[in-house]
């Protein structure tokens, strides 16, 4: 078993609606098992328009091999009404494959670790929530980085996601 680490995001619609359900979705995903999930963040749009995100990042363990792992959450993605009209466009929901063990993948459709995980403190914030400990391959610890994404503006709400039936 692998543990990886799936990034939520979602700005249009009921955020919190979403993401619940959203975990809730990937716990039912046959050999994945969802092990934690942090708190939701808010922030504003990073080269994005339209309203503020709710970010979590949820700590799962599985036997799925990386691309079948993220075709099952691009899966979830068009269950929640995904559309891709132009790149960085509002989004119901977007999930993304941040962290899968200590392994690197290269591929045109899954870049892991996520390209651009260490520049952001909506998935930085969350991840470190997990595990404050947390390296990456290729990056190193990344707490690292936290001072380089202070500017960026980030709320963490007090009440937790609850998704449900999803056995946390
Ligand atoms: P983004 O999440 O970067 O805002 P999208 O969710 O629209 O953009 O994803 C665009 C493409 O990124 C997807 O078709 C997917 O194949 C690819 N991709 C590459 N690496 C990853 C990853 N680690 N997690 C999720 N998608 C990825
Ligand atoms: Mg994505």
């Amino acid at each position: 078993m692998i543990a990886a680490y799936v990034g939520l995001g979602a700005n249009l619609g009921d955020l919190r609606h979403t993401l619940e359900t959203a975990l809730a979705d990937l716990a039912d995903v046959t050999s994945v098992q969802l092990e934690r999930v942090s708190s939701a963040w808010r922030s504003a749009p990073v080269d994005s328009d339209g309203p503020d995100y709710l970010n979590a990042v949820a700590r799962v363990r599985t036997d799925l091999p990386p691309l079948t792992l993220l075709a099952a959450l691009q899966a979830i993605e068009s269950r929640h009404g995904r559309e891709r009209p132009y790149r960085n466009a509002p989004r119901t929901l977007d999930l993304d494959l941040l962290l899968y063990g200590d392994q690197t993948v290269d591929l045109d459709r899954l870049s892991v670790p996520h390209p651009r995980l260490h520049q952001r403190a909506f998935v930085l914030r969350p991840l470190l929530e997990l595990d404050p400990a947390l390296s990456a391959p290729g990056l190193g610890l990344l707490a690292d980085f936290l001072s380089a994404t202070a500017d960026q503006v980030l709320q963490r709400e007090t009440l937790p996601l609850r998704p449900p039936h999803a056995g946390l």
